[in-house]
């Protein structure tokens, strides 16, 4: 008998697990708490490896549009000194592995490859229950209910799903970030679009960082990195955009102007995000009925994989529920074996997880943390 498949978030990862469920000919239900696609700017660019983002675009047979939405170019890497040198500088030659593109389209794309109504907009989980015998109730904020026997929590950081299956909760990192936009940046912002270049650009100390890319249509999108305790944060007004452009500007007093630039040129806002992580390695025992993808099983501060992880797991999770059918226990089983060991060995890179090195990263470990990252994509190509 197939099994009613209910999803509670369509992010990447839940979305990715419909659309390979649905390559396999079984349905499923994504539950999401937005009212619709277009509520909340999807922001920012994603490079998505071929050791485990593209794996996932394969299985969903949606490599082709894939490569539609890819930007030429952007897998260029800079490493700069707060002062300006630059101490690395790779282009893109083609072979990267890890094309960029924009996560809101990257989102509609596996919302277009779905049948019409599998997503159910502002559907809001508040509760889960077990009902015993693998068989699960869900509660949304209008009242309404579901009852599945395959529960996928796929609903990010704070999912609703996991105290099903762990008593675990998001730690703040020690570290949190302050977004901006720099807009037409070649014209507008010339020095700050020559320091970040065609692709991403990092500049970092132990506990002041900043990463920026060069997306679509000439913008820069800037990330302050600070690594301060959450009422640190808290002092600062962020609703007083220039009051908090220039407290964040400050923190970052002789670096480059070309670099301060990225703060204190921001065409938007500044927006302050804190990162949370779940303890690496985080795990559970199996229980029937249920199981996590994505950031809702192991969240981790943002080292470049967690969208990608996203898509596999889902992947991953089609995929053995399609190779076992009848079977769910065996199904989530396979999948969580495999998906244990990997999101533990992610969280242990750079930014991830709280086992971080408290001084953080040099630039050097971060170039010779990029080359290895080629090594292993080299690898994983090969074999
Ligand atoms: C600043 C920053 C930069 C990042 N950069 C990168 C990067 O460059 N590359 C990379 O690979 N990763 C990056 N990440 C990590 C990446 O964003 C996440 O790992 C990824 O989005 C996880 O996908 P997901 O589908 O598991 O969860 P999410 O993307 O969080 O999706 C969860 C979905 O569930 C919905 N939802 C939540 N609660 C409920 C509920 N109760 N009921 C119903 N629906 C609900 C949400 O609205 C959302 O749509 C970054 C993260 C941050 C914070």
């Amino acid at each position: 008998m197939a099994v009613d498949v209910t999803i509670i978030g369509a992010g990447l990862g839940g979305l990715m697990l419909a659309r390979v469920l649905r390559v396999h000919g079984i349905p499923a239900t994504v539950y999401e708490a937005e009212p619709s696609p277009a509520a909340r700017s999807q922001g920012g660019m994603l490079d998505i490896h071929d050791y485990n983002g593209q794996l996932a675009l394969k299985s969903a047979g949606l490599m082709d549009e894939f490569g539609g939405l890819v930007l030429e170019g952007r897998q260029a890497m800079r490493f700069l000194a707060p002062g300006g040198t630059v101490l690395f500088d790779k282009a893109d030659d083609g072979t990267g592995g890890r094309p960029e593109v924009l996560r809101g389209e990257l989102r509609q794309m596996l919302l277009d490859s779905l049948p019409p109504g599998t997503v159910r907009w502002g559907h809001k989980a508040v509760r889960v229950r077990s009902l015993g015998g693998g068989r699960h109730e869900v509660v949304f904020a209008d009242g309404g209910t579901v009852v599945t026997s395959l529960l996928v929590g796929a609903d990010g950081a704070w999912s609703r799903v996991r105290p099903l299956l762990s008593a675990a909760t998001p730690r703040y990192t020690g570290k949190s970030v302050v977004e901006t936009y720099l807009f037409d940046a070649g014209a507008r912002h010339p020095a700050a679009a020559r320091a970040v270049g065609g692709g991403a650009m990092i500049a970092h100390t132990p506990d002041r960082d900043i990463f920026a890319h060069r997306e679509k249509d000439d913008t820069l999108h800037a990330y302050m990195g600070l690594t301060e305790p959450e009422d640190w944060f808290a002092a600062i007004d962020f609703t007083d955009a220039a009051a908090a452009t220039a407290r964040i500007a400050r923190e970052f007093d002789g670096w480059a102007p070309e670099l301060t630039a990225l703060i204190t040129d921001s065409d938007t806002a500044p927006v302050l995000r804190r990162l949370y992580a779940l303890p690496a390695g985080h795990r559970w025992d199996r229980v029937p009925g249920v199981t996590l993808i994505g950031d809702a099983a192991h969240l981790a501060a943002p080292n470049g994989e967690g969208a990608n992880l996203a898509m596999l797991d889902g992947a991953e999770l089609g995929e053995a529920l399609a190779a076992h059918p009848g079977d769910t226990e065996a199904a989530l089983s396979a999948y969580e074996r495999a998906m244990f060991p990997r999101s533990a060995e992610a969280a242990t890179l750079e930014g991830g997880g709280h086992g971080s090195d408290s001084d953080g990263p040099t630039p050097h470990d971060l170039i010779a943390a990029f080359s290895r990252h080629e090594e292993t994509r080299q690898d994983a190509t090969r074999s």
